[in-house]
């Protein structure tokens, strides 16, 4: 028996065990295909673990510096400016961080205050609220609602989000889960209101490189005035599919990087030194591995995307990201089930396959109900077989 009281700290309660976690639990519970948590089931790019493999036969096994190894702070700097279109400064403008998830925490706690506000747009990945726990810091919604094809912010919403209060917005594009990619008119219209409120902007693009064709990626950190109050967070692990090495990181002036690198500091102070090297290599020369990425999940994308459809989901392709947000009132009212969470915990039963329940991702549980997140980061078989089974369940 216990003796002492539950532990978990209050601040974390609201937030139970992450939705990915429970997810991925009931797929293998059930031997479902595991279209929920998001990772490839696929290999990162040769290039890049032979480049960590060599750096650990050379001895580069000992803490890293806190903001980074060099070659890796200048690789992301040239990708800054290659693909972000930005000028930074390697020394005192980037920090590496563990994944992106580190870098939304340090960001959170290195730059914001108690009771500050901070704008998050919904749908919003799960990390963004509990960080502004961390931080005791007021999350402020906008939602982004369902539109002829896609989701999309209303602007006065937008603008009314703004109080004398605000401190920073969180913006994420391209988009988990609904596969928005901001336009350059929306991104110029956050911009203003920044600037008109003297805001911060934090951008996480890890879906920097997942933009399907028809589409580009922009930063806000590229709009004029805006660099020096924008922090971009990025990370290796969707580009390059090694999800599993937690290689990210945090690009901002150096005044807010202070900030970012006090909270980093004491977080995980420095993250694996080898694997930094791996990463450098394939930030400076992973191009090709970008492309045929981008050719596979271009075909994931439309595979899954016709079934799901097909079969009475309500799908809009995604401009990016490497999920699909599908309606699924058709298939529920026919199986006499009726949100998200039922039809999940339906699907790996009784289809063998598993999906995200999107209501995890608002803070009004109902918004989220009428929809579905698959993920299509897979083996083009992985989708084939997650299709049979569907299609089977289903008929
Ligand atoms: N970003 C991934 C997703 O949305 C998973 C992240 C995680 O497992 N924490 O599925």
């Amino acid at each position: 028996m216990p003796t002492h009281q539950p532990t978990t700290a209050h601040r974390f309660t609201p937030f139970g065990t992450t939705i990915f976690s429970e997810m991925t639990a009931l797929a293998n519970k059930h031997k479902a295909v595991n279209l929920s948590q998001g990772f490839p089931d696929f290999d990162g790019p040769t290039i890049g673990k032979a480049a960590a493999i060599k750096a650990i036969n050379a001895g580069n096994n000992q803490y890293a510096p806190m903001p980074g190894v060099p070659i890796l702070r200048e690789a992301i700097a040239d990708w800054a400016s290659r693909i972000t279109s930005i000028t930074v400064n390697p020394d005192t403008e980037i920090t590496v961080t563990s994944g992106c998830t580190e870098a939304i925490a340090a960001t959170m706690l290195g730059l914001i205050n108690p009771g500050d506000e901070v704008i998050i747009f919904e749908p919003y990945y799960d990390s963004y609220r509990a960080c502004l726990a961390m931080a005791d810091a007021k999350a402020v919604f906008v939602t982004l609602h369902p539109t002829q094809d896609g989701f999309a912010y209303n602007p006065s919403e937008l603008a009314s989000a703004f109080s004398d209060n605000t401190k920073a917005i969180l913006i994420n594009t391209p988009h988990n889960p609904t596969g928005t990619v901001l336009t350059h008119a929306q991104l110029r219209e956050i911009a203003a209101l920044c600037i008109k409120h003297d805001v911060i902007a934090i951008s996480d693009e890890v879906y920097e490189r997942l933009v399907y064709p028809g589409n580009t990626h922009s930063s806000i950190a590229s709009l004029p005035n805006m660099q020096e109050r924008t922090v971009v967070l990025s990370s290796s692990g969707k580009s390059f599919s090694l999800t599993g090495w937690k290689v990210g990181w945090a690009i901002a002036p150096s005044d807010l990087t202070a900030g970012i690198r006090s909270a980093h500091q004491f977080l995980t102070f420095s993250v694996p030194t080898p694997l930094q090297f791996g990463v450098a290599e394939l930030l400076t020369n992973g191009e090709e591995e970008i492309d045929k990425l981008l050719t596979h999940y271009t075909h994931t994308r439309s595979l899954l995307g016709e079934a799901l459809d097909e079969l009475g989901f309500g799908v809009k392709l995604p401009q990016g990201s490497y999920f699909i947000m599908a309606e699924h009132q058709q298939i529920t009212e026919r199986l006499g089930l009726k949100t998200d969470i039922d039809l999940c915990r339906w699907l790996p039963t009784n289809a063998g396959v598993a999906a995200i329940p999107p209501s995890a991702f608002y803070h009004d549980p109902v918004q989220g109900a009428p929809f579905v997140r698959f993920a299509f980061c897979k083996q083009t078989k992985t989708i084939d077989e997650a299709i049979a089974r569907l299609r089977q369940a289903l008929k």
